[in-house]
C-alpha cells in the first residue's frame, strides 16, 4: 500500500501478514478518544472490536489492575485466588442460566471449552463419535482455532487448512426448517449461534429462531450454546443477549468485553452440562489469571449497572437516527441493522467491497470504525459512550463518506 511518505507501514517488516497493516500507531486512551504516537486524536466507534466496553482507560478497571499488580499475578490452576473465586461468583449469580465457570483466556478458547464440553456430554450419555455432530451457522464466526475455525460456517475461514476436524455440521442462519432436517437424524449433540451475528455481517437472529433452536435442542437431546462473545456483557442493552431474547441456552460463551481489555473468556455452564467435564478432561495455565479476574470483576460490576445498560439504548438510537440522517443525504447505506450498540451498516451495491477504503477515509479524518467483511461497516463503540463523542463520531463519518464519494 502506498503511503504519503513512501515509508512501509508500521509492522509490516516484523509482523505476520495476517492483518490488514495500518497506518497509525495508538499510543493511549481516555474514554471514547484514543491518541496515536503522533498526538492525533481519534472517536472510537470500534473499541478494539468491541473489547473496551468501558472506553479507555476506565478509573475502577485501571484501579483494579494496579491493585492486583502488586499483590499476586499468577497461580496456574493448580491453586485459585481471590479474583478468580469472586469473578466465578459473580458471572453465577449474574446469569440467570448458569450454575458453573470454566475462565480462560480469549474468545477461540471459551467456544473450545464448549464444543469439547458437548462432546463430553455425549459420551457420557452413550452415544459414539458419530453421534457427537456440532451445528453452527451460515455466516457465523467462533474463533480461529482448528476446532472453532471448523465451527465457523464460512469457506474463506477453512480454504487451505485441510483436514478440518470431523462432525462440524452447517445451516443456514435464521432458517429453522433447515436446522429442524439438519437435526433430525438426533445425532447432534450441539447448535452453537451467536444472537447477533459480529463478523458475518452484524445480523440479529430472530427471536423466532432462537426459540425454535431451544426447542430443537429438547427434542433431539443437544446442548443450546450462545456464542455471546462479541454480543454479550451488555452490548444488546441486556448483560447477555439471551435475556434479550427471553431464551435459556445451556452453555453461554464470553470474551472480549469481559475484561474490557484485559484478555479473558468464560464459558457459562447452566444445569444440564455443568458435570459434562470431570477432574483432569479439559483445562489451562492462564485461564482465570489473578489479573485478569480481578480486572473482570470490576468490569462487571459496571456493565451490570442499568444507567450503563439505559446508555446503551439511549446512544444506540442516537447512532442510528445518524446514521439514517447519513444515508438521506448521502445515499450510501442498503440498511442499518444490529441491537443495541451493535450495529452495521450495509453499503449499497454500488459501494460493494467498499467498506476497507471507507475505514481508511475515516482514519484519516479522526474516526476508528470497523468493517464486517467487504460490505458493512461495523459499529461497537464502548457502551459508556457520550452524547458528544457520538456527535462527533458521526460528524466525522459524515466528512469520511464525503470524501469516499468525492473519490469515487
Ligand atoms: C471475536 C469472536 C470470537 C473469537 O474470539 P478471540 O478472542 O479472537 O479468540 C468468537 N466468537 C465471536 C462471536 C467473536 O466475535
Amino acid at each position: 500500500m502506498s503511503h504519503a511518505t513512501g515509508r512501509a507501514a508500521p509492522g509490516e517488516r516484523h509482523f505476520l501478514p495476517v492483518y490488514r497493516s495500518g497506518r497509525i500507531v495508538l499510543d493511549h486512551g481516555s474514554g471514547s478518544r484514543v491518541y496515536d504516537r503522533d498526538g492525533r486524536e481519534y472517536v472510537d466507534f470500534g473499541a478494539g472490536i468491541a473489547v473496551n466496553a468501558l472506553g479507555h482507560a476506565h478509573p475502577a478497571l485501571v484501579e483494579a489492575l494496579t491493585a492486583q499488580a502488586g499483590r499476586l499475578w499468577h497461580t496456574s490452576n493448580v491453586f485459585t485466588s481471590e479474583p478468580a473465586l469472586q469473578l466465578a461468583q459473580a458471572l453465577v449469580e449474574a446469569a440467570g442460566f448458569a450454575e458453573r465457570v470454566f475462565l480462560c483466556n480469549s474468545g477461540a478458547e471459551a467456544n473450545e471449552a464448549a464444543i469439547k464440553l458437548a462432546r463430553q456430554w455425549a459420551t457420557a450419555k452413550g452415544r459414539g463419535p458419530e453421534r457427537r455432530v456440532v451445528l453452527s451457522f451460515s455466516g457465523s464466526f467462533h474463533g480461529r482455532t482448528l476446532a472453532t475455525v471448523t465451527a465457523t460456517a464460512q469457506p474463506k475461514y477453512h480454504a487451505g487448512f485441510e483436514p478440518l476436524p470431523g462432525g462440524f455440521r452447517y445451516s443456514g442462519f435464521n432458517d429453522l426448517a433447515a436446522a429442524e432436517a439438519a437435526m433430525a437424524a438426533g445425532d447432534v449433540c450441539a447448535v452453537l449461534v451467536e444472537p447477533v451475528q459480529g463478523e458475518g455481517g452484524v445480523t440479529p437472529a430472530e427471536d423466532a429462531f432462537l426459540h425454535g433452536l431451544r426447542a430443537l435442542c429438547d427434542r433431539h437431546d443437544a446442548l443450546l450454546v450462545f456464542d455471546e462473545i462479541q454480543c454479550g456483557m451488555g452490548r444488546t442493552g441486556h448483560l447477555f443477549a439471551c435475556d434479550g431474547y427471553g431464551v435459556r441456552p445451556d452453555v453461554v460463551t464470553l470474551a472480549k468485553a469481559l475484561g474490557g481489555g484485559f484478555p479473558v473468556g468464560a464459558m457459562l455452564v447452566g444445569a444440564r452440562g455443568a458435570d459434562a467435564l470431570g477432574f483432569g478432561q479439559h483445562g489451562t495455565t492462564f485461564g482465570g489469571n489473578p489479573l485478569a479476574a480481578a480486572v473482570a470483576c470490576a468490569a462487571l460490576r459496571e456493565l451490570s449497572s442499568s444507567a450503563l445498560l439505559a446508555n446503551v439504548a439511549r446512544q444506540s438510537t442516537a447512532l442510528r437516527d445518524g446514521l439514517a440522517a447519513l444515508d438521506r443525504e448521502l445515499g450510501l447505506f442498503a440498511e442499518v441493522r444490529g441491537r443495541g450498540l451493535m450495529l452495521g451498516a450495509q453499503l449499497r451495491p454500488a459501494h460493494a467491497g467498499r467498506a476497507g477504503d471507507i475505514l481508511d477515509r475515516c482514519t484519516a479524518r479522526g474516526l476508528l470504525v470497523l468493517q464486517a467483511g467487504p460490505d458493512v461497516l461495523r459499529f461497537v463503540p464502548a457502551l459508556n459512550i457520550g452524547d458528544s463523542d457520538v456527535a462527533e463520531g458521526l460528524s466525522r463519518l459524515r466528512a469520511a463518506l464525503s470524501d469516499h464519494l468525492a473519490a469515487g
